[in-house]
């Protein structure tokens, strides 16, 4: 089942790639492996992931220590200050970054074990009230103020788009998150290298991808739907 279902994202976002002139080299996608045992993610690393997204800070260092060791692995979900540490020397990105205080502690334990860490500012490009990231006004000055922080560094933004029947409802939501990374650009921030833009998720990556999404997050699309129940 994994193994048509990836071919399946594969093509849809090459499509959406060929669409918008983009290349499938431009996209990452992450295989968002939240309540799935490790079985099932070593079917999805031997088809080829080895990017994995994860939402919970004991799940991946669990899994972290289970699997191969060329994973990298994307913190996507919230993120409390007390469990940074059990993460911040095994991550590759941290998603959701989305006050200073939270990046100030990234930054204290990423010192004491000398390692830089690489994170997204989250935006939530929506407003919706229930969920995580700095407002769309504020995103551009927290960014500043966690470039400033050593061994943290700052790679992009990331937006997790509301829940919609029509995946075109959530185009101009994607269309805002880019815009705001372009006048991060135009700031030219020291220590803020812009690169990547995290949004899509299984309803609506193809338009993320075409909007120029740089990193999807896929969890249902790969791994189908998850049981809350089990864990
Ligand atoms: C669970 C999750 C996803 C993946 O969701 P699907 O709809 O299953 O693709 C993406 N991003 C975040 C932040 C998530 O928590």
């Amino acid at each position: 089942m994994i193994r048509e279902n990836l071919h399946t994202v594969e093509e849809n976002i090459c499509a959406a790639c060929n669409r918008s002139g983009r290349t499938r080299e431009d996209v990452t996608l992450i295989a968002v492996s939240k309540t799935k045992p490790v079985e099932i993610l070593q079917e999805a690393y031997d088809l080829g992931c080895r990017d994995f997204g994860e939402n919970k800070v004991q799940e991946l260092v669990d899994k972290y220590d289970k699997m191969p060791k060329d994973i990298r692995w994307h913190m996507i979900g919230h993120l409390q200050r007390n469990k940074v540490k059990y993460i911040v020397d095994k991550v590759y990105m941290i998603h959701s970054v989305d006050s200073l205080r939270l990046a100030e502690e990234i930054s204290k334990e990423a010192v004491k074990r000398n390692v830089t860490v690489s994170i997204l500012v989250e935006v939530n490009v929506s407003d919706e009230e229930s969920k995580f990231g700095t407002t769309s006004e504020d995103a551009v000055s927290l960014v500043e103020a966690v470039s400033a922080l050593p061994n943290i560094v700052v790679k992009g933004l990331m937006t997790i788009a509301p829940y919609v029947e029509n995946s075109e409802e959530n185009r101009l939501y994607f269309a805002k998150l880019k815009q705001i990374y372009v006048d991060i650009i135009h700031k030219n921030i020291d220590n803020v290298f812009m690169e990547e833009l995290s949004m899509g998720m299984t309803g609506d990556y193809e338009v993320a991808v075409e909007e120029g999404a740089t990193l999807i997050r896929v969890g249902t699309g790969i791994f189908g739907e998850r049981q809350y129940t089990t864990v």
